[in-house]
């Protein structure tokens, strides 16, 4: 009855089989999944709901996939939306009162749900309970809704973006990292094994290392070299095989892809490394910020090769060796 998140036009059958069913099969963010199987185990233990989680960090690190491990290790019912989805109160007040006891609602891109609907929220976390108004003018009037005790899971890409009165009703608040390669040739192998793919220790790695350090990618990647393996019928996959595949794809050893380098040269080529307001970038690769912001920027700092100042975004050191180009003092950050 509630209605259930459309499935990513990306997301194939692949993808369903390819999500880890328990916190177990759930490899790497060890430090999270420590403090989420202590709260399970002790919310079992009691015959309690598990607080409310919120899950952030960048898209494809398993935020979604850890709600459903939530509500399986739970053994309850998991609903699922997205804030984008939700534009009425009404609508969230709704799928609210048709929780069961111990449900979990996942709620994806919290940080987009609109002002009236966070307020319908508060409450609902805090005290179990939603008021609304219906009817107009003089005939208006309060009522109060019990609900049944449920378990919020939040997941967004940005954090920083989430009011704090929505933030502080979350009793664990939980940030997914990026996965090491080691992490994600595990996830690869696992991943191969599903799709009954052959592939040796060296692809796998070199898989893993071209991956962006997220998973989503890992598992796209081998997909994508799968495809070229079936038309070139290649039974055992290897490392050099690999490396040819991701070149066709435009994929290079940082695991940078075509749009990251426009941006990268972009910033180095009109900017002299810049800095560069957002807005200027998205203009000029033509993406919405939104997309810079969440599918590139994240990755492209963390490997060191852009950095954020009040002014702008502007390239490092690193970025220029990328492209084998000679880096310039007057494009310090600091100069
Ligand atoms: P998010 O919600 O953060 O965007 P998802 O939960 O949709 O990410 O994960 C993307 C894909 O990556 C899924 O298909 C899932 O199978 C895989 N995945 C993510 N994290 C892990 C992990 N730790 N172990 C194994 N597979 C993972």
């Amino acid at each position: 009855m509630i209605p259930e998140r459309s499935l990513r036009m990306t997301e194939t059958t692949d993808d369903l089989n390819l999500r880890p069913d328990n916190l177990e099969q759930f490899i790497g963010q060890t430090v999270l999944k420590e403090r989420l199987r202590v709260s399970v185990e002790a919310a079992l233990h009691r015959g309690d709901v598990l607080d409310h989680v919120l899950f952030s960090g960048p898209p494809g690190l398993g935020k979604t996939t850890l709600a459903a491990i939530i509500a399986r290790e739970m053994g309850s019912s998991l609903h699922s939306t997205s804030a984008p989805a939700i534009t009425r109160p009404g609508d969230l007040a709704r799928m609210l009162t048709l929780l069961e006891k111990g449900d979990v609602l996942f709620i994806d891109e919290i940080h987009r749900l609109n002002r009236q609907c966070e307020e319908i929220l508060y409450p609902a976390m805090e005290d179990g309970v939603i008021d609304l108004v219906l009817g107009e003018g003089v005939a208006v009037r309060s009522v109060k809704i019990h609900l049944k005790p449920f378990t919020l899971v939040g997941a967004t890409t940005r954090s920083g973006m989430l009011s704090a009165p929505l933030k502080n009703r979350f009793g664990l608040d939980l940030k997914l990292d990026f996965y090491s390669a080691d992490d994600l040739s595990t996830i690869l192998k696992r991943t191969a094994e599903v799709l009954s793919l052959r592939l040796d220790g060296d692809a796998t790695m070199e898989i893993a290392h071209r991956a962006r350090m997220t998973p989503r990618e890992a598992n796209r990647l081998l997909r994508r070299i799968r495809d070229y393996a079936t038309v070139e019928k290649v039974s055992l996959i290897q490392a050099d095989f690999v490396r040819d595949c991701l070149e066709r794809m435009g994929i290079d050893e940082k695991g940078l892809n075509e749009l990251d380098r426009k941006i990268l040269r972009l910033m180095i080529d009109r900017y002299g490394g810049g800095p560069v307001g957002l807005k200027t970038l998205s203009a000029l690769v033509d993406e919405e910020d939104r997309t810079l912001e969440e599918d590139h920027e994240p990755f492209m700092l963390r490997l060191g090769l852009i950095e954020k100042s009040p002014q702008g975004r502007r390239v490092t050191q690193a970025a220029y060796e990328h492209f084998g180009l000679e880096y310039s003092s007057s494009s310090d950050l600091f100069s």
